[in-house]
């Protein structure tokens, strides 16, 4: 007999699990965007050069993190967001898997400095594929700033996959708008190669919507909402005159994170009906709170599906508050002719 099984040793697993919660410059955005969020900033800036191929960094003036707690995390299942699988069922953070750092250190550059509120002096990390090349302690003000530098550095293949500049940069500017219109009472600011991008001021949901694309989007907004047992209902969906055929300007917000779901999709689309042109996708901010306790975020590392405990009641609802909507503001049914 003889025995060939092994564990990994941790920047191997680490580097997996990298595989899955970092595909692309954008991911790592996400991940350390919405940290800084967990970490309640009131001030969050986005730094990138060559499409985040280069660099990524995110500076933010939250709670930042102690010495100890600095080196702990990036360990894989280090986090200070869930202590049991109970909490799973209440949670109050974007992250919840400590996972991210882990995963980002394995395969970049990364450097760490961060201070809480009261210590005289900070923490700076710097790791390499998942090794700690030096700790000191350093001047900082409070919060945390992550530097990630080239991204994929140990992983040709990876890398030599990654897209243009152009699309990278597509990509990280729509988790940014993800990301920021969930946060309306956060300023945020981001920066490519050293030119200002987006300056976002504390502001409401609707004029966040209206910074990010434009003081036109303005009057294309019809407010909704509903409150009922099972969901809170806020946002805007688009008139239907502005419908466009590709597929735009369509979110999804629960419990102040963005994701995706066809089947919601398709009851914005259902109530619709009639009144958009056949193919093309009107635009819609919706903005859905429920009890955390009936839904499941865990089903995806990357934390945009999300299962609902009661998806055909949601459904309904939805569907009828936009129809409601709508018609009060007189959107008057496409005429026949016009198709
Ligand atoms: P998760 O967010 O799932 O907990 P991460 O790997 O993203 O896992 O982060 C690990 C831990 O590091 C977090 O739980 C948090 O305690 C700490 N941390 C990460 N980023 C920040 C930040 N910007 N400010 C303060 N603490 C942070
Ligand atoms: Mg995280």
């Amino acid at each position: 007999m003889s025995n060939i099984i092994q564990l990994l040793p941790d920047h191997v697993a680490n580097q997996i699990a990298a595989g899955e919660v970092v595909q692309r410059p954008a991911s790592v955005v996400k991940e350390l965007l919405e940290n800084a969020i967990d970490a309640k900033a009131s001030y969050i800036k986005l730094i990138i050069k060559e499409a985040g191929k280069t660099l990524i960094q995110v500076i933010d003036d939250g709670v930042g993190m102690s010495n100890t707690d600095a080196r702990l995390s990036f360990e894989r299942h280090a986090t200070s967001k869930i202590k049991s699988a109970e909490d799973l069922f209440h949670l109050d953070t974007k992250g919840f898997r400590g996972e991210a750092l882990a995963s980002i250190a394995a395969i970049a550059h990364v450097e760490l400095k961060t201070k809480q509120e009261g210590d005289e002096v900070g923490a700076e990390i710097k790791i390499e594929g998942s090794k700690i090349t030096s700790q000191e302690a350093c001047v900082t003000p409070k919060g945390t700033s992550i530097c990630v530098k080239n991204l994929f550095y140990n992983i040709p293949a990876r890398r030599n996959f990654l897209k243009s500049n152009a699309v990278e940069l597509r990509h990280i500017i729509d988790e940014f708008h993800r990301v920021t219109m969930a946060h309306p009472d956060i300023r945020f600011d981001m920066y490519h190669n050293g030119s200002e991008i987006f300056n976002l001021p504390v502001s409401n949901y609707r004029q966040r919507i209206v910074n990010i694309f434009s003081g036109k989007t303005n009057e294309k907004l019809v407010p909704i909402s509903e409150e009922t047992d099972l969901v809170t209902i806020s946002g805007f969906v688009g008139k239907p005159e502005y419908a466009k055929k590709t597929r735009g300007e369509q979110f999804f917000f629960v419990n102040h994170r963005y994701i995706k779901s066809p089947y919601l999709n398709h009851a914005v689309n259902a109530a619709f009906e009639g009144l958009v042109k056949e193919k093309t996708h009107p635009s819609y901010f919706i903005y859905l709170e429920v009890n955390p306790e009936t839904v499941d975020i865990n089903i995806h590392p990357t934390k945009t599906e999300i299962k609902f405990e009661d998806e055909h009641a949601l459904y309904a609802m939805l569907r009828s508050t936009i129809k409601h909507s709508l018609g009060q503001f007189n959107v008057a049914p496409i005429l026949d002719f016009d198709r």
